[in-house]
C-alpha cells in the first residue's frame, strides 16, 4: 500500500530545524496519551490513570520533539530522553515505588489472578497491541532495561548475529510461564499484588535481566545482545509487529546501495534485501531505533504509513 506512505522527512544535518510542523506529530501523541487518561480517569474514577499516560505520552512527545528539531547528528538523544523519562518511570515509580512486578512473570501471575492492574495494562498496551501501529518502538523509546544497555560502548555490533541462539528467548518465555503455573497450581502460593514478595520477584527479575544483558553484551560486543537472544518480551512483540502500520522504507531512486544503514543498524537487519524486493523493512527485529535514517547520506530511509506483513526475516548472520 505504498500509495498510503508518508515519509518523515529529513531534517538539516547541523542545525535545530524548528517550525510549526515540529509539533505536529507531538501534538498527535499528546492528544491520544491525554484522551485516553481523561477516559481511564472519568470511568474508573482513579487519578491514578490520568497521571500515568499523561506523563508517558508527554514523555514520549518531548522525545519526539527533540527527534524532529535536534540536528541529525544528534537525533538520537530525542529517543534516549523518552527511553530514560519513560524508563525511570516504570521502574522506580510504578516498580519499586509502587510495588508492581513489571517483569514478566508479574504479567502472567496478574492475568491469572484474575487483577486488572498497571502491568496487565502496560503488557496489553505496550507490548501486544501497540505494535500492530509503531512495531517494537517500545524496544527503542520506552523499555528500562535497553535504557542501560543502550549506554554500553558497543553500539554498532562487531559481528553479526549467531544463528539458533535467539531460541533462548523461547525457552526463558517458556520457563518464566512453567514458573508461574507451578507457583499457581502446584505450591498454590499466588504472589499477592503489591506485597514485599512482589517486590522482590521485581528486584530479582531486573536484576537477571541487567546482570545478563551487560554480561552478553560484553561478551559479544553488542549491547543489543540481549534483546536478540534471550528477553523474552520479543515473543508477544514479534507476533503483533508484523503487521505494524508504521515501518522503515527505503526508497530505491534515492539509495545508492553504499549499505552504511545495514551498517549500523544494531540489530542485523539485510535492509537492501527489502528494498531490492520492493518492500518495507518486514523484519520483526527492527526495533524502530531510526539510526539508518539518522546514518543514511541521501536521506533514503524514512517512516512510512501503510499495510503489509512480514513473512521472511532478512537477517545477517555469522
Ligand atoms: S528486547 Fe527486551 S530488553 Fe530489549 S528493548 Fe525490547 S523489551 Fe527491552
Ligand atoms: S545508507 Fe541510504 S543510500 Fe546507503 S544503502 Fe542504506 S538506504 Fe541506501
Ligand atoms: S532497520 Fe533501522 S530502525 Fe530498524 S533496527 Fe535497524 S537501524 Fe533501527
Amino acid at each position: 500500500m505504498d500509495q498510503f506512505a508518508k515519509k518523515w522527512e529529513h531534517k538539516s544535518d547541523d542545525k535545530w530545524d524548528i517550525s510549526l510542523k515540529s509539533f505536529v506529530l507531538p501534538a498527535v501523541f499528546l492528544a491520544i496519551f491525554w484522551g485516553l487518561a481523561i477516559l481511564l480517569s472519568i470511568q474508573s474514577g482513579a487519578m491514578f490513570y490520568l497521571f500515568n499516560f499523561g506523563y508517558i505520552g508527554t514523555s514520549v512527545a518531548i522525545g519526539i520533539f527533540l527527534i524532529q528539531t535536534l540536528p541529525k547528528k544528534h537525533k538520537a538523544w530525542g529517543r534516549r530522553t523518552s527511553q530514560l523519562l519513560v524508563g525511570c518511570y516504570m521502574l522506580f515509580f510504578l516498580g519499586f515505588f509502587g510495588r508492581e512486578n513489571m517483569q514478566i512473570e508479574g504479567f502472567f501471575m496478574l492475568l491469572l489472578s484474575g487483577v486488572f492492574a498497571a502491568a496487565t495494562m502496560h503488557y496489553l498496551i505496550a507490548k501486544i497491541a501497540g505494535p500492530l501501529i509503531f512495531g517494537r518502538a517500545w524496544c527503542s523509546y520506552t523499555c528500562w532495561t535497553a535504557m542501560v544497555l543502550d549506554l554500553l560502548p558497543f553500539k554498532r555490533p562487531q559481528q553479526k548475529r549467531i544463528k539458533y541462539l535467539g531460541a533462548l528467548r523461547y525457552l526463558y518465555f517458556i520457563l518464566s510461564l512453567s514458573l508461574v503455573l507451578v507457583i499457581w497450581y502446584v505450591l498454590k502460593d499466588p504472589v499477592k499484588p503489591q506485597s514485599t514478595t512482589e517486590l522482590c520477584w521485581l528486584i530479582g527479575g531486573n536484576l537477571l535481566f541487567y546482570s545478563a544483558g551487560i554480561l552478553l553484551a560484553y561478551r559479544l560486543q553488542d549491547n543489543r545482545a540481549f534483546c536478540k537472544y534471550l528477553c523474552p518480551i520479543p515473543v508477544f512483540q514479534k507476533i503483533t509487529s508484523r503487521f505494524a502500520l508504521f515501518k522503515i522504507k527505503i526508497d530505491p531512486v534515492k539509495c545508492v546501495d553504499c549499505g552504511k544503514c545495514e551498517q549500523v543498524c544494531p540489530m542485523d537487519i539485510k535492509l537492501l534485501e527489502y528494498k531490492n524486493n520492493q518492500q518495507r523493512v518486514l523484519s520483526t527485529e527492527c526495533i524502530w531505533c531510526s539510526t539508518c535514517i539518522y546514518e543514511c547520506p541521501k536521506a533514503a530511509a524514512s517512516v512510512t504509513v501503510g499495510l503489509d506483513m512480514g513473512r521472511k526475516e532478512r537477517l545477517y548472520f555469522r
